[in-house]
């Protein structure tokens, strides 16, 4: 009784848990599963936890998610779905340049604000030439000017209800079936998107042309690009309100083309890709790509000790993507006996790249949405993904059975298969070899397979959701509060003995369905 009344009452609290520089001073190596999280205080819903991450100095997202550049994860259709669900896709660079600039392309007009470079026709044109239009990339609304060009005089518009009831290869002219420009609503040069809006929806139109004082056209707007955007109120845009999109590149002479190339196609970052990033290859890409490209942002990487990342970072990247050994289908710790268990990598590299403010993204290892919101404690500001984001239908490949299972290939892009893909100029192997000329090629990942995810659209917001009630239990509203906890020391951690990890899962259970959302 006594002892009660010394301590003061209730606003004594004794110390309980590690802070994380108290977790990783040991010495020892961490991986998610050997560290656990202590709950703090809620004082507010799920929903009002805001997820907003720095992806690189000048680039962030709604949601801390990015899939990681590999030929089984991320083309376009990923990266579409990655961003308008407020992450971000790294395209994959294990194929040709051309190919993978059409793929950033894709991306970048699938979703537009003001279509500066819209397809234009002229009124000598013909309805067939309508239908070649929309086969070969997917709309039908097209303005008819002056010399079929933009910039110059708008006379009308054609569109796909124009050509409905019309033969594919009709030779009608289109001066004939075409709305002329008097009949147009427009809205003039200058106009704010968002008032540019405003106009198409109370046109009831799908399409808003914008010209000059002219009348030269100078935009487009489409009513299909409004609907998207109440769909995905949190999707990841650029300036111009088109989707986000990222591409990796190698580090050899030959990147600097396939780089040019995807600039023209609009990319937002570029990823660095290798493997061990700490080279001078890199360095000097580094340098040259902020020569070249000033406004271009990088992520350089992998790294996974504040040493090397001192390098890329003063060579001057943007970002650092952090991991080595850890990801799902790698055995690179076990061939090269190099690498770091990713906790460690995550913490250490965060903790000096914060100095600078370089954000970190944590790549490889993520295994469920815990080990995310453990990524993020430890100060990443976002997470890579493969497996997570493999199997779903938006990643490359066809489903196929195995014992009545539907399947998708998932492999490493320095597994023996990746690197031998024909189309690749040698792409995948540039990860794993810096500058040595092709002689024996040792695997550095496997390849195998993974189950059917459903779709991405549904699979994100799952994530997202979980990352939200993870930092309310914590008592963290965002996840610049997370972070700021942790290197304040109140956010407290415990690593997890063998037995302890075995109780936080499923025990003592004759069988279970694991169904998680
Ligand atoms: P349409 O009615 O057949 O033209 O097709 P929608 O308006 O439903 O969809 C067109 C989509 O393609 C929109 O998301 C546009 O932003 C996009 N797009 C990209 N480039 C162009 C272009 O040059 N012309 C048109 N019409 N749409 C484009
Ligand atoms: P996952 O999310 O599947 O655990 O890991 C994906 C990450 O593993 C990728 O983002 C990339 O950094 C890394 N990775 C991809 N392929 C290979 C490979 O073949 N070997 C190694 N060592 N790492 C790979």
């Amino acid at each position: 009784m006594a002892d009660y009344l010394i301590c003061g009452g209730t606003s004594y609290v004794p110390e309980d848990g590690n802070t994380g520089a108290q977790l990783f001073s040991t010495g020892e190596g961490l991986t998610y599963h050997d560290f656990i999280i202590l709950p703090g205080f809620i004082d507010f819903t799920a929903e009002e936890v805001d997820l907003t991450s720095a992806l690189t100095k000048k680039i962030s997202l709604k949601a801390p998610l990015v899939s990681s550049p590999m030929d089984t994860v991320t083309e376009s259709e990923m990266a579409i779905a990655m961003a308008l669900c407020g992450g971000i896709g790294i395209i994959h660079h294990n194929c040709s340049p051309e190919t993978q600039a059409q793929e950033v392309m894709k991306v970048k007009k699938y979703k537009h604000g003001f279509i500066r470079d819209p397809v234009c026709l002229t009124p000598q044109h013909r309805v067939s030439d309508v239908f070649d239009v929309k086969k070969s990339h997917g709309f039908g609304g097209i303005p008819i000017t002056e010399d079929g060009k933009m910039g110059t005089r708008l006379l009308g518009i054609v569109t796909s209800r124009d050509i409905d009831f019309l033969e594919p290869n009709s030779d009608k002219l289109l001066s004939e079936i075409m709305t002329p420009f008097d009949d147009l609503v427009t809205a003039p040069a200058g106009v704010s998107l968002d008032k540019a809006n405003e106009i198409l929806q109370r046109s009831k139109k799908g399409k808003l042309p914008i010209t000059n004082e002219h009348g030269e056209l100078v935009a487009l707007i489409a009513r299909t690009d409004l609907k998207k955007s109440r769909n995905f109120p949190n999707a990841s845009y650029d300036a111009n309100n088109q989707l986000l999109v990222g591409a990796a590149i190698g580090t050899r002479e030959t990147d600097k083309h396939r780089l040019e190339l995807l600039v023209n196609a609009g990319v937002d970052v570029v990823v660095l890709d290798s493997s061990q990033g700490n080279s001078i290859y890199q360095i000097n890409l580094i340098r040259y790509i902020k020569n070249t490209y000033p406004e271009l942002q990088i992520v350089g990487g992998n790294v996974v000790t504040a040493a090397q990342a001192k390098n890329l970072i003063d060579a001057g990247v943007d970002g650092l993507r952090v991991g080595m050994g850890s990801g799902s289908i790698c055995i690179t710790q076990e061939v090269m006996a190099v690498g770091r268990p990713q906790a460690t990598a995550v913490y250490k590299v965060a903790e000096y790249a914060r100095r600078f403010g370089v954000p970190v993204m944590a790549d490889g290892g993520i295994a469920s949405v815990g080990h995310i919101i453990k990524a993020l404690a430890l100060g990443a500001s976002t997470v890579m993904m493969g497996s997570m984001l493999a199997g779903t239908s938006e990643a490359p490949g066809e489903y196929f059975f195995s014992n009545g299972v539907r399947l998708k290939k998932y492999r490493g892009m320095g597994s023996l298969e990746a690197m031998d893909r024909k189309d690749t100029q040698g792409a995948a192997a540039d990860r794993y070899f810096h500058g040595e000329g092709d002689r024996i090629k040792v695997a550095q990942g496997v390849s195998g397979s993974i189950v059917d995810k459903g779709s991405i659209l549904r699979f994100l917001p799952y994530l997202v959701c979980g990352i939200q009630h993870g930092c309310q239990d914590i008592g963290a509203k965002s996840c610049s509060m997370l972070r700021s906890m942790m290197y304040a020391g109140e956010l407290k951690f415990e690593k997890r003995t063998v037995s302890a990890q075995r109780e936080g899962n499923v025990h003592s259970l004759f069988n279970y369905e694991k169904r998680l959302f």
